[in-house]
C-alpha cells in the first residue's frame, strides 16, 4: 500500500502529493519545518518540536492557520493512517502559493505538508566506531542574518558545508560561526567532554537549538554530570577527551577524529556511552502515544 501524505487538509497517495510551482517554499525556501521521530508507537518530544515550529514561524512572520494542538492531531493522524510504529515525520509549513515576487503578502494561505515514512537507520557500526569529521570553510550564518535558531526551509548554508564535506570524503562536518567558535554539524548539534565537564555551544552563538540536544542536556544533568553551555574553539575540540553529535536522525553519535586529530584515545568515550544508553532508555519510555488505547502506557514528554 502506498504511503499517504497530508497536503493542505487531505491525505493523498505519495505519488500524487504535489504542491504548486508558485509556492514560495519552492521558489524562495520561504517556510519552516520539523523532523520528528516515532519510536515504538510514540512520538518523541512532539510538543517540543511543535513549539520550535511555531517559534520559527513567528520569527519569519508566517501566520500559522491553526494552533499547535490541532497541528499535533494532524501529525498523529498522518502516522496512524500509515500504520507506522517507528517513523521519521517531516512537517513542512511554507509561505504558500504566491506570484513570482518575493512579497509574502501575495501568499494568502500557508502550505502544510506532513510526510511520515519508515526510517532508514544509520549503520550500527558508525555508533560503535564513531565518526571522523572535518571543519569546513563555510561559516554558520550569523544570528543577525537568518537566525540559525529558526528551522527554515532555506538550508543552503548547511548544504554548502555538506558539499565541502562531500568533496573531502567525510560523512559529516563541523561548522564554525563568523567569530571562529565551534557551533554545530551540518544537521546535528555538537558536544565535547573535557576534564569531566560536558560542554555544548549556547544557542546565542548561532545554532539550531536541537530537541535531541536539549534531551541529552537534561540526561547529563540527571546523571549529575557537569553540564555547561559555553563557547569553545577548534583547539578545545582537538584537545577534548570525547566528542559526540546529536540530532533527530543521528540520535547520539560519537566523533573520534576531527581534522586528522584523534579525539581522546580515538574511541567512543565512557561519558558518550553513558549518555547514549540513557538516551536509548528515554526514547523507549517517553513520548506521545500515537494510537488509541495506548494513552496510559507512556508518560508525556
Ligand atoms: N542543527 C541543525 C542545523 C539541524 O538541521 C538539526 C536537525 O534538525 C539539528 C541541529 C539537530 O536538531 P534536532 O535534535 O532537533 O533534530
Amino acid at each position: 500500500m502506498s504511503l499517504k501524505v497530508y497536503v493542505n487538509g487531505h491525505f493523498v497517495p505519495k505519488d500524487q502529493a504535489v504542491i504548486s510551482v508558485y509556492d514560495h517554499g519552492f521558489l524562495y525556501g520561504d517556510g519552516v519545518f520539523e523532523g520528528v521521530r516515532v519510536y515504538n508507537g510514540r512520538a518523541f518530544r512532539l510538543d517540543e518540536h511543535l513549539k520550535r515550529l511555531y517559534e520559527s514561524a513567528k520569527t519569519v512572520a508566517l501566520d500559522m492557520p491553526f494552533p499547535p494542538e490541532e497541528m499535533k492531531e494532524k501529525v498523529l493522524q498522518t502516522i496512524r493512517i500509515n500504520g507506522l510504529q517507528d517513523a521519521y515525520v517531516r512537517l513542512v509549513v511554507s509561505r504558500g502559493r504566491g506570484d513570482l515576487g518575493i512579497d509574502p503578502r501575495k501568499c494568502p494561505e500557508p502550505t502544510i505538508v506532513i510526510i511520515a515514512e519508515s526510517i532508514t537507520l544509520y549503520p550500527e557500526e558508525l555508533y560503535e566506531k564513531g565518526l571522523k569529521v572535518v571543519t569546513v570553510p563555510t561559516r554558520r550564518m550569523h544570528s543577525e542574518m537568518v537566525n540559525p535558531r529558526v528551522k527554515s526551509l532555506n538550508y543552503l548554508n548547511n548544504i554548502l558545508a555538506k558539499v565541502e564535506g562531500n568533496h573531502l570524503g567525510y560523512p559529516e562536518v563541523i561548522m564554525l560561526n563568523s567569530e571562529g567558535y565551534v557551533v554545530e554539524g551540518s544537521a546535528d548539534n555538537i558536544f565535547i567532554v573535557r576534564d569531566g565537564a560536558v560542554i555544548t555551544p549556547a544557542p546565542h552563538l548561532g545554532i539550531l537549538e536541537g530537541i535531541t540536544r536539549n534531551a541529552v542536556m537534561e540526561l547529563a544533568r540527571s546523571l549529575e554530570l557537569d553540564m555547561r553551555e559555553e563557547v569553545f574553539t577548534r583547539h578545545d575540540l582537538f584537545n577534548a577527551d570525547e566528542c559526540f553529535l546529536t540530532g533527530t536522525a543521528a540520535e547520539l553519535i560519537p566523533v573520534v577524529e576531527v581534522d586528522g586529530r584523534k579525539i581522546g584515545d580515538g574511541k567512543p568515550g565512557p561519558v558518550t556511552r553513558r549518555l547514549w544508553e540513557a538516551f536509548k532508555e528515554l526514547r523507549e519510555t517517553t513520548g506521545t502515544p500515537v494510537y488509541e488505547g495506548d494513552k496510559g502506557r507512556a508518560s508525556a514528554d
